[in-house]
């Protein structure tokens, strides 16, 4: 599937810093996308949207990058792909992502990896994943936006390693029918692009209610969003200069793991905030450190399930001779689930069938589930808005109805996306499976509790280039993460950092 002649030079991004991939990675580099670019795209940049390749479309093949659907091409488009269509977009291309969207590198895919074009001492640097793919194209200028997916953060990973921007909407704003589950209780599907406007042009193309995905949220909880949002605007008008922005910043993200590269372009985000007179307000969110093991119990185990309809009969391809297989005392199923996944996506099978057998459950998935409500919990409390998905509406009151100033949460939340600069793919390759889910600590918790989070890249001051070493990378991510539904109010303030 990879129709890209493997010796092309990957096209010079448009932004200022060199692409310097060597050759012999250059050669490995075969999938940044899967499939042939359809003819128009190549002329018109203007309006294409690349797609991951785990969302289904009639005229690609739709292989979520695993051998188990080799070949397959869905007969209908997901909603979202329908959605651009009507709306004058180019489908240009299908884009690479570790096999099942399982993965922070895009390195495990049955196609091969993707390198970033970006590379430290000739070595090329991690991509960040899983929606890797969907991020180089949208770097590389080959497609003018494009969609990815975010389970525990693959839109704002790569995102923030390649320095495009990666929006994460607030789970079930946008449809997932016709998306490939991962963990259905956290997939949503997000958004990438150059520039912040345009990845809110195609926000807007792609939300909406969709009776087709159950997940989809209802009119009335659309309603208690918009109704939300005009107590918002209410507040922030009231406040002394008008338009003051609480912005959050959460104590327990400040980990020792924090590259001082991203502490430092870190801070001054949050300080050109408030010399622009926005206040900064340190919160806690305590069960913050309980949230990537919580991530990495729940995950593969709603994987477990949703894979299991994978076995050679009603979906999957077969081995092509089962018979000839040395193993063919094995049933079909097994045979074809054996060769059809990868490492990575056996291994999440079985922790997830682990953690759901009798014996495992209360010590692992019930426990990662009460993680989850304490996560969320942590979020209402600090949040001046209230969830819209709890009744009665349980926050800080709102200052109209008490009459006082005692609107004392914040309007967003601010972190990096991720604690360090892309790692080479030569030290992805020496990451423990472990090391490599750190990379998601920053992202997770928003998944946990459905929080639309947007990655903003910022770009490194000359002092802060000048430390790095034989380093292309020129930006670092940042996150805006705001209450469940205030989706806009993530893209506002994602516009003062831009
Ligand atoms: N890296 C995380 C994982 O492997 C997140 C993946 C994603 O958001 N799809 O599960």
């Amino acid at each position: 599937f990879c129709l890209r002649p493997a010796s092309r030079r990957l096209p010079r991004s448009n932004t200022r810093h060199h692409v310097t991939t060597s050759r012999p990675y250059e050669e490995l580099n075969a999938c940044i996308t899967q499939h042939a670019p359809s003819p128009s795209s190549s002329t018109q940049t203007a309006k294409t949207v690349a797609i991951k390749d785990n969302i289904a479309t009639k005229d690609f093949p739709t292989t979520v990058a695993s051998n188990i659907l080799a070949g397959f091409t869905s007969p209908f488009d997901a909603t979202v792909v329908r959605l651009l269509r009507e709306n004058d977009y180019t489908i240009s291309t299908k884009t690479n992502l570790d096999e099942f969207g399982m993965g922070s590198h895009t390195q495990s895919s049955s196609h091969g990896p993707t390198l970033s074009p970006y590379s430290r001492n000739g070595i090329p640097l991690s991509p960040g994943g899983s929606s890797g793919g969907s991020a180089v194209e949208v770097l590389t200028g080959r497609s003018w936006t494009a969609l990815g997916t975010d389970t525990g953060g693959s839109v704002r990973l790569p995102a923030a390693y390649l320095g495009v921007v990666g929006f994460k909407p607030s789970f079930g704003v946008v449809s997932r029918w016709g998306v490939l589950a991962y963990g259905h209780s956290l997939d949503t599907v997000g958004i990438l692009g150059r520039r912040l406007g345009d990845v809110s042009g195609v926000f807007g193309v792609v939300r909406g209610w969709d009776g087709r995905d159950p997940s989809s949220l209802t009119m009335r909880v659309r309603e208690r969003i918009e109704e939300a949002r005009e107590v918002r605007r209410r507040r922030r008008r009231r406040r002394k200069k008008g338009g003051v922005l609480r912005i959050g910043v959460p104590l327990e993200y400040n980990i020792v793991e924090l590259s001082p590269l991203v502490r430092s372009t870190y801070i001054r985000t949050l300080e050109r905030l408030q010399s622009v007179g926005h206040t900064l307000h340190p919160i806690s969110l305590p069960s913050t450190k309980q949230a990537l093991s919580a991530y990495y119990v729940l995950a593969p185990a709603e994987a477990s399930s949703n894979l299991a309809k994978y076995d050679g009969v009603r979906y999957g391809t077969r081995p092509t001779d089962p018979d000839s297989s040395p193993r063919d005392n094995l049933p079909l199923y097994a045979q074809t689930r054996g060769q059809g996944f990868g490492e990575e996506v056996k291994r999440r099978i079985l922790l997830g069938a682990y953690t759901l057998s009798s014996e495992a459950r209360d010590n692992y998935f019930i426990q990662a589930q009460k993680g989850r409500r304490l996560v969320q919990r942590d979020f209402d409390r600090v949040f001046a808005l209230a969830n819209p998905l709890l009744d009665p509406p349980h926050s800080v009151p709102d200052s109209d109805s008490t009459g006082g100033e005692q609107d004392e949460g914040v309007d967003v939340i601010i972190t990096p996306t991720a604690p360090t600069l892309p790692p080479t793919i030569e030290e992805v390759k020496r990451q423990s499976p472990v090391e490599s889910y750190m990379n998601d600590v920053f992202t997770v918790p928003a998944s946990l509790a459905g929080l639309p989070a947007i990655s903003m890249p910022v770009g490194l001051s000359e002092e802060e280039a000048k430390g790095l070493e034989q380093t292309d990378v020129g930006s670092v991510g940042v996150q805006v993460m705001g209450q469940f539904g205030d989706d806009e109010g993530v893209l506002d303030v994602a516009s003062m950092i831009e």
